[in-house]
């Protein structure tokens, strides 16, 4: 038993708990980070974002060489994968980038436990590790122990036939038959890097549409192109059951809104019907920690419990359910509790889908300002008539900006096409300035390159896109 007391003390080593510990060191307080994991990094780094990007590129890498050169000129004959070497080359990455969390915590002189942490009362923090017991102090404490995949009713993980996203970034073999539950991005990017590796992939979706987060007009595009691409989908089609025979799946299907039920055979099964907050064994009933009524931290807009100098961020507070928010969140905090002013703005937080096309989106949808009574202005631009987009043979997909129809201030941006998720950033940027759509229309843009599609997206609000 050994005590110690930091400024800070976080719970979670993931984006959100890092990135806080290492802002909160650089202003110059003491901190703590307990993490249960060996490795530091979360979900993120370890079994979320990193692991499934270098399968995406792995198996878009494979699938291009395979099926995708021939309108250049390139004949690629026998193009084979090593399914092991791909998942060396994933593992390398989880590894590498966790180290540089270590490095950036040597660096930045924040002391590292190992275990699991709870809450021992207000201010106390008690770690099991592989040595027992150590009870650690803080002047403030931040939860940030992130989400786990939604466990849906009636199937079991077993990590071999019915996976979650952490199985199915590990399969030792392609499955012929894979199916998804769920339409979402985590299981529209797994469900991609399997099918382009030769699995049939069949996703069953509840709702009515895939990505049903995202504007309606880009799921729609999405559910074609991925069509197009070989996966099939069910939709509005609830799992009533799902029973392993031998090495295999069998799963009951039944329309969402009720009728006459069919079976679906698979050799593997990914459940991705969403997360939910991280927080068992912290003890936050025991103290009285407030939860919402999905389960999640509830927080003010300083992140604050109701449990004096007790902070939650990242996944465990919901919101939107991505990193670079709790690594916002992180950040924000470490300077509120220095007396700084931190903030997020919701608005400007960017949501990515890895697939091919990618999906990008930033702030309101279509449906979203429908809903709200506000009115607003489109300006859609395609890539088919963008010059480097039909240079790289990537023509699918459009720009589409939302405007205020009275101030023109840009309330949204969706794009599906090549390079979305590096290409929303720029409208990120406007959002969090409050840009006119004119703004972005009267910016002079690189000829020729897939950012001229935003210009003219953004020209379209007012009617006056060149290139169509
Ligand atoms: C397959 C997949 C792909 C994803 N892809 C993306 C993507 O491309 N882009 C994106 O933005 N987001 C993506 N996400 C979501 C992203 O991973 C999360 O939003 C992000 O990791 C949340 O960060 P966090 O710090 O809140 O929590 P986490 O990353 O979940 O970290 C929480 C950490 O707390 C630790 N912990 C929990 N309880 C305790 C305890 N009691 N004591 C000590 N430690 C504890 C956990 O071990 C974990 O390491 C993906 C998620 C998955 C599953």
């Amino acid at each position: 038993m050994s005590n110690s007391t930091f400024d800070l003390v976080v719970i979670g080593g993931g984006p959100g708990g890092y990135v806080a510990a290492i802002r909160a060191a650089q202003l110059g307080l003491s901190v703590a980070c307990v993490e249960k994991r060996p490795a530091l990094g979360g979900t993120c780094l370890n079994v979320g974002c990193i692991p499934s990007k270098a399968l995406l590129a792995a198996s878009h890498h494979y699938h291009t060489a395979a099926h995708g050169l021939g309108a250049f000129g390139i004949a690629a004959e026998g193009v084979s994968f090593d399914l092991a070497a791909m998942m060396a080359h994933k593992d390398k990455v989880i590894a590498d980038n966790t180290k540089g969390i270590d490095f950036l915590f040597r660096k930045n002189k924040i002391t590292r436990f190992v275990g699991a942490g709870r809450l021992g009362g207000e201010g106390t923090v008690i770690i099991s590790g592989a040595e027992g017991e150590t009870t650690i102090t803080g002047k403030a404490i931040v939860i940030a122990t992130g989400s786990e995949s939604t466990p849906l009713p009636g199937i079991e993980i077993d990590e071999t036939v019915f996976v979650s996203s952490t199985g199915a970034l590990a399969l030792p073999a392609v499955p012929k038959r894979l199916v998804v539950i769920g339409g979402g991005v985590i299981g529209l990017e797994l469900g991609t890097v399997w099918g382009r590796l030769g699995a049939e992939v069949t996703v069953v979706e509840f709702l009515d549409r895939i990505l049903p987060f995202h504007d309606a007009e880009v799921s729609k595009v999405m559910q074609r192109l991925l069509g197009q691409q070989g996966m099939q989908f069910k939709l509005a089609t609830k799992v009533v059951a799902g029973e392993r025979i031998g090495e295999t799946a069998r799963l009951t299907l039944e329309p969402a809104a009720g009728g006459p039920q069919e079976t679906l055979e698979a050799d593997v099964v990914l459940v991705a019907i969403g997360r939910r907050p991280h927080v068992e064994g912290l003890g936050l009933d025991a103290l009285g920690v407030e939860r919402t009524k999905r389960g999640f931290i509830a927080v003010d807009a300083g992140y604050r419990t109701n449990i004096p100098g007790l902070y939650a961020i990242g996944d465990v507070i919901g919101g939107a359910m991505l990193a670079h928010k709790a690594e916002e969140e992180g950040v924000a905090l470490a300077e509120l509790l220095v007396g700084q002013h931190g903030h997020v703005n919701a608005e400007a937080i960017p949501s990515v889908v890895y697939t091919w096309p990618e999906v990008a989106s930033v702030g309101k949808s279509e449906e979203q300002l429908k809903q709200a009574g506000i009115a607003y202005k489109a300006g859609k631009f395609p890539f088919l008539a963008n010059g480097r987009a039909r240079a790289s043979n990537e023509v699918e997909g459009f720009v589409k900006i939302l405007a205020d129809a009275t101030t023109d201030q840009i309330l949204g941006a969706h794009i599906i096409g090549p390079n979305a998720g590096e290409l929303i950033a720029e409208l990120v940027v406007a959002i969090e300035f409050g840009a006119a759509a004119e703004d972005i229309a009267r910016t002079c843009h690189a000829h020729p390159s897939l950012t001229e599609a935003i210009k003219e997206a953004a020209l379209a609000v007012a009617g006056r896109a060149i290139h169509v």
